[in-house]
């Protein structure tokens, strides 16, 4: 998975983190918005709704999406 944010579009509000349930682990303000530790980021999008310039982009990946088929098939 990827988070992408728009750094033509970021201000650096700091809305993301706020909206984050792990926020303080995930995103980091400085000059502009970015977000690390995604292993914590459970793909909620609350961030990306709560971004007023429309910057992120939560982009789940693909393998992701095979994994959890597969999990799915064996239960
Ligand atoms: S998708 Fe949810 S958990 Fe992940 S960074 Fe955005 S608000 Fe945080
Ligand atoms: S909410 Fe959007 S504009 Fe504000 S800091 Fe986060 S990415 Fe940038």
């Amino acid at each position: 998975m990827k988070i992408d944010i728009d750094k033509e579009k970021c201000t650096s509000c700091g809305k993301c983190k706020e909206a984050c349930p792990k926020g303080a682990i995930i995103w980091k303000i400085n000059d502009k918005a970015k977000a690390g530790n995604l292993r914590y980021c459970h793909l909620c999008t609350l961030c990306a709704s709560a971004c007023p310039e429309g910057a992120i982009t939560v982009i789940r990946d693909v393998t992701d999406e095979k994994k959890e088929n597969i999990t799915e098939k064996n239960e």
